[in-house]
């Protein structure tokens, strides 16, 4: 269940209520608003819900207690009602400002991640990507230059300051990319890898959750609360397509997950088009489509030799083609309220 105080609970209150819910054996996890707090309730039966919720009730400070039945609670809209911000190294995910997260699906070189990660900022990215743990279908093909490809994304952010984002795949690997990164990416493959989930939410590191493929939305939101009831709230969503009948386009892109996820979730919404995708012509279209949606951002592939790249290179962005979409997300911004 979730409490609502009233905007006068002071922080004793807050203390008061925690001690008293976590006396009983409940969890309890905080969500500090700038008009209220929202205190989190975990673990309590459904029998024992309506007696709880009445004495809770009768507390001067509290003003109104919610009964939540869905099976993600912590991640849900009603505990942060006005939205979550994720602050990155100064950059806002979630705010008004729309987040480019560019670059490389995998490291390859330190000239094809520094030309990229140059050109990305250039062009106004505010994060940039690049794979160092690839999850490969294929056991034969590139796995990622692993370390090495985590020494060169740390150098391209001490070079441009713009803050990184790369996969982890891997419980035994978490400590290691977090010295790092600054954004986990858990990718599609292991939305439902628990332990891994469970491993990050020990942290109190960003995490950028991609949907699983082959996911349902409420799959996606618990898969989220699994982090956040570990005491991590610093998630972001990210749509990067199902599969669907459609072989056209790699995956498909569910354009309805974005105002859904907004709808059930305080957390930030971005767009993979290019996963969602698979072809880089559509990337630009599909990008502005999730803006116009609701999502906050777009992760997107980008590299300077496409046909050369080692991985998605089908789906990579060439420079001429990021500059054209920065521009065309920079005409819609204003036409839905938000800056870039
Ligand atoms: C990626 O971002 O390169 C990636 C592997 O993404 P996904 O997990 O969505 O396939
Ligand atoms: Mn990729």
């Amino acid at each position: 269940m979730i409490i609502v105080l009233t905007p006068q609970a002071t922080d004793k209150d807050v203390d008061e209520l925690t001690d008293n819910l976590k006396s009983r054996g409940f969890g309890v996890h905080i969500s500090r608003g700038v008009e209220r707090t929202i205190v989190g309730c975990i673990g309590v039966l459904d029998t024992e819900k309506a007696e709880l919720s009445e004495q809770l009730q009768a507390l001067p400070y509290v003003e109104r207690v919610v009964i939540i039945s869905k099976p993600y609670k912590l991640v849900g809209r009603a505990f942060r009602p006005e939205g979550t911000i994720i602050n990155v190294r100064g950059v806002e995910i979630g705010g008004n400002r729309l987040t480019v997260m560019a670059g490389p699906c995998t490291i390859e070189t330190e000239e094809q991640l520094m030309e990229t990660a140059r050109f990305v900022k250039q062009m106004g990215a505010h994060i940039l990507r690049g794979g160092a743990y690839k999850p490969s279908t294929s056991p034969y093909s590139f796995q990622g230059m692993g370390k090495d490809g985590l020494k060169l994304l740390a150098a391209a952010r001490e070079e441009t300051g713009l803050p990184i984002i790369t996969e982890v795949m891997d419980t035994r690997d978490v400590e290691l990319v977090a010295q790092y990164t600054d954004i986990f990416q858990v990718g599609t493959r292991n939305m439902t890898n628990f332990a891994l989930l469970k491993e990050i939410g020990n942290t109190n590191m960003p995490v950028l959750l991609k949907r699983g493929w082959a996911s349902l939305i409420e799959e996606w939101m618990q898969a989220a609360e699994y982090i956040a009831s570990r005491g991590n709230y610093n998630i972001i969503l990210c749509e990067r397509g199902i599969r669907t009948f459609e072989t056209y386009t790699r995956n498909t892109f569910d354009i309805n997950a974005i105002p859904v996820a907004k709808e059930l979730s305080h957390l930030p919404v971005i767009a993979d088009p290019s996963h969602g995708t698979g072809k880089a012509s559509l990337v630009p279209a599909v990008a502005a489509a999730a803006i116009a949606a609701g999502a906050d951002g777009v992760i997107v592939e980008v590299h300077p030799h496409p046909e050369r790249a080692l991985k998605d290179g089908p789906q990579s962005l060439r420079f001429e083609a990021f500059a054209q979409m920065m521009e065309r997300l920079r005409a819609l911004a204003p036409a839905v309220g938000r800056s870039i």
